[in-house]
């Protein structure tokens, strides 16, 4: 219409339901989601020693094209956000070429995270001029350690497909492409961290995100070098990293546990005095966004893949954003009586605000915590193991 994007009207209004459900946190959602994720394929090429998928068994099955047509149907007209990631791979999935190329028709916002291992030019091309948000996991600024921490990969191959798409994003220079990296870190690769952000500049990436991983209670070598573990480390190189990164115009986010006291203080004082709560994070996912499954699942989030909500293969995604499970799910996220999935969150904008230790240390304190909520089914294809 009149030079528009396509659905731009809708997707107006469907914003502005979306931010007032989430804003005033209703139990029953005004509107549809703002961003979906949907799981290309469960699959992967690599076997990265952080990945849940090296150590739990899942499984490898691509999205069914029966479930795609069913969200490009009822989702695309009014979703601003398409993020394209599961537990593996996404440049695996047979549809991805064809979900890039729909997203532009649609007006999307696509983003995703790579391994950066399965490009080749005119992927890249492709990817570059639907204008999307390519997230790369470099874990290391060597190819020593980047390789130790993700096995199956090449430290080669990626600085390759990075400067290529860091020039075709010179090329395409408006259309909204943005390269970024993400960092698993561990004591092994602390000290590579400025490094990592040289190699980050040098490809024009606008943020590097440090990734504390959730690895439960596996006591594996690695395991035991995660840097939750080891906090002194990262503090410790983190004022320099910032400085630069500032210098950079890159943008720099880090584990909440990695901040000194002195700013843990003054980012709580600049919060807004809120009644006591049990947990210290607001989750507004069940508002925002949703999570789609390879085979039609509807998950409350990407930290509880073995939840089911409803499967769009039975019921209309609407049906299923607004029935009894998501209802429950809105009442109890931000409540002193979270589901037992929210307890142990590992992601920075959840309820425990990335610390999935932390109903130990409510346990330490002595509180005792109420029987959580049934909230969803428990997928019988998929064990809790599997996250
Ligand atoms: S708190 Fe974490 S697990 Fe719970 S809904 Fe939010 S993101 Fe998902």
């Amino acid at each position: 219409m009149f030079g528009l994007p396509p659905y731009a009207l809708r997707r107006k209004i469907n914003g502005g339901l979306n931010r007032l459900s989430r804003t005033r946190q209703l139990s029953r959602a005004l509107g549809l989601p703002y961003e979906l994720q949907l799981v290309p394929t469960n699959a992967c090429n690599l076997r990265c020693r952080a990945c849940p998928k090296t150590h739990y068994p899942t499984d490898n099955r691509h999205l069914s094209p029966d479930v795609y047509e069913r969200v490009k149907n009822e989702l695309f007209p009014t979703i601003r956000i398409l993020n394209l990631q599961g537990l593996g791979e996404p440049l695996l999935s047979p549809l991805f070429r064809r979900m890039v190329a729909d997203a532009r028709a649609f007006g999307l916002k696509i983003k995703f995270v790579t391994n950066a291992m399965m490009l080749d030019a005119s992927l890249m091309e492709e990817i570059v001029r639907a204008g999307a948000d390519v997230t790369v996991s470099l874990d290391g600024a060597c190819a020593e350690t980047h390789e130790d921490s993700r096995t199956g990969s090449s430290f080669s191959v990626i600085m390759d497909n990075m400067k290529i798409m860091s020039e075709l994003g010179e090329k395409y220079k408006d259309g909204g492409f943005h390269l970024s990296l993400n960092t698993v870190v561990t004591k092994r690769n602390v000290g590579e961290l400025r490094e990592i952000l040289e190699i980050g500049a040098r490809c024009k990436i606008l943020c590097l995100t440090l990734i504390s991983p959730g690895v439960g209670e596996r006591e594996d070598d690695y395991a035991q070098d995660v840097i939750s573990r080891f906090p002194e480390l990262l503090r410790r190189e983190l004022p320099l990293l910032k400085e630069s990164a500032r210098a950079k115009g890159i943008q720099l986010f880090s584990p909440e546990f990695a901040k000194t006291e002195n700013v843990r203080q003054k980012n709580d004082a600049g919060r807004k005095e809120k009644p006591f709560r049990l947990f210290p994070g607001t989750c507004l996912d069940p508002w925002r966004s949703a999570y789609i499954d390879v085979d039609g699942w509807v998950r409350p989030c990407c930290r509880a893949v073995w939840i089911g909500m409803g499967n769009i293969l039975e019921k209309p995604f609407r049906k299923i954003w607004n029935d009894v499970h998501y209802i429950r799910l809105r009442e109890h996220v931000n409540s002193d009586n979270p589901p037992e999935f929210c307890r142990g969150c590992t992601l920075w904008w959840g309820i425990t605000r990335g610390n999935e230790l932390y109903t130990k240390e409510l346990e330490a304190r002595g509180v005792i915590l109420p029987q959580p909520p049934q909230i969803g089914v428990t997928d019988p294809a998929k064990g809790k193991a599997a996250i």
